[in-house]
């Protein structure tokens, strides 16, 4: 690279990366063959339209990859025929953007958790351009259990009467029952769409029931659990598929990102392989394994703990802000978010709580023992236990024992 000034920064966030301990559940490690395809010359092509139907010429090899991320996509989630995918979507929120412009006329009712329940902002949140465009009709997490109440939701869904309901959450660590969910929309006609960003991989790895069981449209980055490039897929029963394609392209988008698609096509091998399962697997070991030391050392984890890659610690029930304790934790090279927690008093700036996650962690090799110790870690800053030139020495050696890129 000729641009020094920039070449110095990304060595910079190498080295952060290599450093640090990143708990952060949305983020992963992606392989030197999705960065390959990421960079390769894929991205010079322009392909606006679809396989076979290409509005430029030049698209032998477009087309060929593209249906290659596309049998790949269904291979990975053991689809049949009747399913369809999309890989065209630049990332997450425009594939949801794009689902509900495909199927649901502007000013009708999307059923989705609230953000601060733990929903995304495209489930329907005021400042995204959902919220704009349609009404959200909110659910949540039961007060006392922090899990979702099937009932309360049927009593809003019959009340309400959504036109689609959406399930599948950024802040949530329990299983979601889909067949339950999908009982709730059709009693009300309703179209069941599962957002599978965060678990994905762990479908994938068949750690996480499928939900392609009972949903109508599914969705779901393809940078999260699942490894691959920063991207997202759609897949839909065939009488929607259509509807869809328009969406995306010429809907929102205009040419796909060729090169996303190809690293996308390779994750997708990736996830295909026998490894990955026991990838998945151990990315839940972890979780819950971090989980438990927590919890051993008197925090509280919302919901009692974690089946999946995810865990929300209540910082303030021993009086830290969500804020200072990233802060805290970010000095001593462990990286996590701030979170709102259900039902949460205080303000989503500086919240209740902090969001952790095992999927980077476990990329880079780490088991149930660094997990313990970890949980340590974290304990020793947030107390103030232990002196903070220790933790720091503690985090850069198990940095160096499992590096980003073996
Ligand atoms: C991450 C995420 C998205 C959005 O993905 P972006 O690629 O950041 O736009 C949508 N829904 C859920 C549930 C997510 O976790």
């Amino acid at each position: 690279m000729k641009d020094k000034e920039l070449k110095k920064l990304i060595k910079a966030e190498e080295k952060r990366q290599s450093e640090m301990l990143d708990l952060i559940p949305s983020e992963n490690i992606i392989s030197k063959g999705v960065s390959e395809a990421l960079g390769s010359v894929l991205a010079n092509k322009y392909s606006e339209g679809y396989p076979g139907k290409r509005y430029y010429a030049g698209n032998e090899f477009a087309d060929k990859i593209e249906n290659l991320a596309k049998s790949r996509a269904k291979k990975v989630f053991g689809l049949s025929s009747n399913w369809e995918v999309n890989v065209q979507p630049y990332s997450g929120s425009p594939a949801n953007i794009a689902v509900y412009l495909a199927l649901i006329p502007p000013g009708g009712k999307i059923m989705g958790m609230s953000l601060d329940m733990g929903g995304h902002l495209t489930h329907g949140h005021k400042a995204s351009a959902v919220g704009k465009l349609w009404k959200q009709i909110p659910y949540g997490v039961d007060k006392k259990t922090e899990t979702l109440n099937y009932a309360e939701i049927t009593k809003i869904a019959k009340k309400e009467k959504p036109q689609l309901i959406v399930a599948g959450f950024t802040a949530y660590s329990k299983i979601i029952d889909f067949k339950k969910f999908k009982a709730i929309a059709d009693s009300i006609g309703a179209i069941f769409m599962v957002d599978m960003s965060h678990f994905a991989g762990l479908v994938a790895g068949k750690v996480y029931p499928s939900p392609f069981k009972y949903a109508n449209i599914i969705m779901t980055t393809t940078h999260k659990t699942l490894r691959g490039p920063r991207g997202a897929m759609i897949f839909s029963k065939k009488e929607f598929s259509e509807k869809i394609d328009k969406a995306i392209f010429p809907g929102m988008q205009g040419g796909p990102h060729m090169n996303q698609i190809a690293a996308t096509a390779t994750a997708l091998y990736e996830a295909g392989k026998p490894e990955f399962k026991s990838y998945a697997k151990q990315i839940v070991k972890n979780a819950k394994a971090l989980a438990d030391e927590l919890k051993k050392l008197g925090w509280r984890v919302i919901s009692g703990g974690t089946d999946t890659h995810l865990i929300l610690i209540d910082v303030f029930s021993r009086g830290i802000g969500g804020k200072l304790a990233s802060e805290m934790l970010e000095k001593a090279g462990i990286v996590v978010n701030k979170n709102t927690i259900p039902y949460d008093t205080r303000n989503p700036g500086d919240p209740s709580g902090i969001r952790l996650g095992t999927p980077t962690l476990t990329s880079r090799g780490m088991k149930e023992k660094e997990m313990k110790k970890i949980a340590m870690l974290i304990d020793g800053v947030l107390t103030k236990k232990r002196k903070l030139e220790i933790i720091n020495k503690e985090v850069k050696l198990l940095c160096l024992k499992f590096p980003v890129r073996k």
